[in-house]
């Protein structure tokens, strides 16, 4: 589900595009979501969730309606671009990692950064890639976007690239000394993509930047 909240018209919310908010929700329970648009896009957080079943998804998919009032708390996290670089940009996401990744993406594109940028977004399935037709039409700004699917089924008659998202970039890309990572998402990819990315293909430590979705409360909470 993809929501955009309101900021009230006094509010002094300042984000860099791939940081996060805290969410509270009825019960006391506190649950970290990404900001998904550019900060450009003034007055508005837009979220990205995925049903996961648990006190969030179900406050979200079954009992929020338009125009509630919510609380939030942030922005939050260090899962931002480094703009002291040059090098061109492995941008990694699987499932709804992809929303920092969008507000990153567009902020680079609204200033015209003219970094290269390559997205690789991992989902199960072709439906987890919910804004493949929005990576698709980046291509018109210079941006190549893979999309990779791990487990589709014959129904969905998948014809793009199948298997791990992290795999993708290293048959790509063997060698990614001269390369920035910002990797979000699902924690085994995150953890996998670092592991092999600096293990295996010559990734400085330093160059890898990563948001991992961990379930419950945030380190912040
Ligand atoms: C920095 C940060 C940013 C995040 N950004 C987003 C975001 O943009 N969109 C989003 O949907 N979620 C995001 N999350 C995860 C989010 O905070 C919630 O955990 C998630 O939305 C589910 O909340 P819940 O209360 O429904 O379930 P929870 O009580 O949090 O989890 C219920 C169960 O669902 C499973 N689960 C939860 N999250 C995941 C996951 N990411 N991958 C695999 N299994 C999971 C676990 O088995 C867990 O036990 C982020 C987490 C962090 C720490």
């Amino acid at each position: 589900m993809r929501i955009r909240l309101k900021l009230p018209a006094n509010a002094q919310f300042r984000f860099l595009p791939g940081q996060y908010i805290d969410l509270l929700i009825p019960g006391g329970i506190r649950r970290s979501l990404s900001i998904a648009n550019s900060p450009e896009d003034e007055g508005f957080i837009e979220l990205h969730l995925r049903n996961y079943g648990g006190p969030l998804s179900n406050f979200v998919f079954g009992k929020l309606k338009e125009n509630d009032l919510l609380r939030l708390e942030g922005p939050f996290g260090s899962f931002f671009v480094r703009d002291d670089s040059d090098k061109p940009m492995i941008l990694l996401a699987s499932g709804t990692g992809f929303a920092p990744i969008q507000s990153i993406i567009e902020h680079e594109l609204q200033k015209g950064s003219g970094r290269q940028m390559t997205l690789y977004w991992g989902g199960r399935r072709p439906h987890d890639l919910y804004f493949d037709s929005l990576a698709r039409s980046w291509a018109d700004h210079g941006i190549t976007y893979v999309p990779v699917v791990s487990d589709a089924l014959s129904e969905d008659d998948w014809r793009g690239r199948s298997g791990f998202v992290h795999e993708a970039v290293m048959r790509d890309i063997a060698d990614l000394s001269s390369y920035q990572v910002y990797a979000c998402g699902a924690p085994v990819v995150v953890l996998s993509a670092k592991r092999d990315f600096t293990g295996r293909c010559s990734l400085p430590e330093d160059e890898f930047f990563a948001d991992i979705f961990v379930s419950g409360a945030s380190p912040s909470a």
